[in-house]
């Protein structure tokens, strides 16, 4: 009898560890799915990285990620919120709806070869400098995990939303004013980095300005007082700005460029533009900001004898935080680990910081999770990802994927970034997308507790407004 009780027993602990092993997130499909893949979305990352496409122009890549979508079981929206390059791909039926976001933009003048030391691969070619091949392979990959899991008859449902432009022409702002956000319960985002670790700053808002000035041309030798220069209001409106630099809030940024100030010394330029980037951590304080630069191009204006007119291209706002979903994939992180190099990827990245002038030729911060850090690069940059977290309560975290000694949008990001050093750590971040979609997918207290402290925090009558107010996306900025 004892004997038989003890088999008994025996046998209902082999059964409760057999539902366990079974109930592992980290045995489920989507994560058999991401390990089983490394060849597949290795070479579909490069195919976006050899793309190089600019913000609005990324045809090829967003059709590529749409085709490989529908291959997989998605039912994809190609040119949503009226932008030929933005979509929206689902799997599954019913709630709760996670969402994951993909970027897939390239920076003009930015291409570099895969080799640890400058090499220019085309000469005045766009080069991925921020990584979104693979912010954008990371993303797909995560979403088809979910689809794998979701598809052995579990519940919900995942959507990957494919945002242009994040590069300033602000595509997830102008998806957000058109809706294409709603519906999704809770948002996973990430960003390539050389380091492991979770978001938790709200960063910037920001908005993007085109300011152009109109004079009057003349030969600049045989009868300058017949002219009125478009350039001298540029450079007296840029001293004006720069001037007001010191009466704004610590915490703000203003920077720009002169893209266009005239043809030839010998001819009064007749036009003049300078674009312009003006950044606080309160979107508020961004548009005093703004209504500050007017008054002052009004002044260069009064001062030159000329006009202005001005367009505002895109418009971010802060990150909305959320400690719920930060702990979620702080957590997931940390079970996912940092990213492991073989002797090849060591010895590339050696190079690489070697030539970079720095005494420390190991990547370690790559194997390894950090926590959050209270200061640094992402409490002073923008991004569009802000204006979504105001829609949906959103998660975001950042996985190395580049090798220390570039800084943002340098020739080395490019560089690593089309490696195979890029790819193992888009897959990690996929893996870490996929668990927390796991855990928002089948833990209701967790979801809500999200939800809960995003109305909290966001309060009862928020409306969105976006920055850039009703106009059409600037297609043609990046040409
Ligand atoms: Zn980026």
């Amino acid at each position: 009898m004892k004997r038989t009780l003890l088999c008994a027993l025996c046998f209902l602990l082999l059964l409760s560890g057999t539902a366990a092993r079974k109930t592992d997130k980290t045995r489920t499909a989507g994560m058999r799915h991401i390990a089983a893949s490394f060849h597949l979305y290795d070479s579909l990352q490069k195919c976006i990285w050899n793309y190089a496409e600019t913000g609005y122009n990324e045809t090829r890549s967003a059709d590529l990620w749409c085709r490989y979508l529908e291959s997989q079981g998605f039912r994809v929206e190609r040119g949503v919120a009226g932008i030929p390059t933005a979509f929206v791909a689902t799997y599954g039926e019913g709630g709760p709806v996670i969402g994951m976001m993909a970027e897939y933009d390239a920076i003009k003048g930015m291409s570099q070869d895969t080799v640890p030391y400058r090499k220019v691969l085309h000469e005045g070619a766009a080069g991925q400098a921020c990584g979104h091949n693979l912010l954008g392979m990371g993303s797909v990959a995560g979403a088809v995990a979910v689809s794998k899991y979701l598809a052995e008859g579990h519940p919900g449902t995942v959507r990957l939303f494919g945002c242009p432009a994040e590069e300033g022409g602000g595509g997830k702002a102008y998806m957000m004013r058109e809706g294409c956000f709603e519906g999704v319960d809770a948002m996973l985002d990430w960003h390539p980095d050389t380091r492991n670790t979770v978001n938790t700053q709200t960063g910037l808002a920001n908005v993007q300005v085109k300011f152009t000035f109109h004079g009057k041309a003349s030969h600049a030798s045989g009868a300058p007082e017949q002219g009125r220069s478009a350039l001298d209001a540029v450079e007296a409106f840029n001293f004006m700005i720069n001037l007001m630099r010191e009466h704004v809030p610590q915490t703000c940024r203003i920077h720009y460029v002169i893209t266009n100030g005239g043809k030839a010394p010998n001819v009064v330029p007749e036009t003049a533009q300078v674009l312009y980037y003006f950044r606080s951590p309160s979107r508020t304080v961004v548009g005093e900001l703004l209504q500050r630069a007017l008054k002052a191009a009004e002044g260069a204006c009064l001062g030159t004898g000329t006009t202005f007119d001005y367009e505002l291209m895109s418009g971010n706002y802060e990150r909305l935080p959320n400690e719920t979903m930060a702990a979620l994939v702080y957590a997931n992180l940390q079970r996912v680990g940092g990213v492991a190099y073989d002797a090849r990827e060591l010895a590339f990245a050696a190079e690489m910081m070697s030539r970079s002038g720095l005494t420390d030729t190991v990547p370690s911060r790559a194997f390894e999770v950090v926590p959050p850090a209270d200061e640094g690069y992402e409490a002073y940059v923008s991004s569009d990802v802000g204006n979504v977290t105001w829609g949906v309560p959103t998660g975001s975290f950042r996985y190395a994927t580049f090798i220390p000694g570039g800084n943002g949008h340098s020739w080395q990001q490019v560089s690593s970034g089309g490696t195979t050093i890029g790819t193992k750590g888009a897959l990690n971040a996929a893996r870490v997308l996929y668990l927390c979609a796991y855990d928002l997918l089948t833990d209701a207290a967790l979801l809500n507790k999200v939800r809960d402290e995003f109305e909290a925090r966001r309060g009862p009558d928020f409306h969105f407004e976006p920055l850039m107010g009703d106009r059409q996306p600037p297609f043609g900025y990046n040409r």
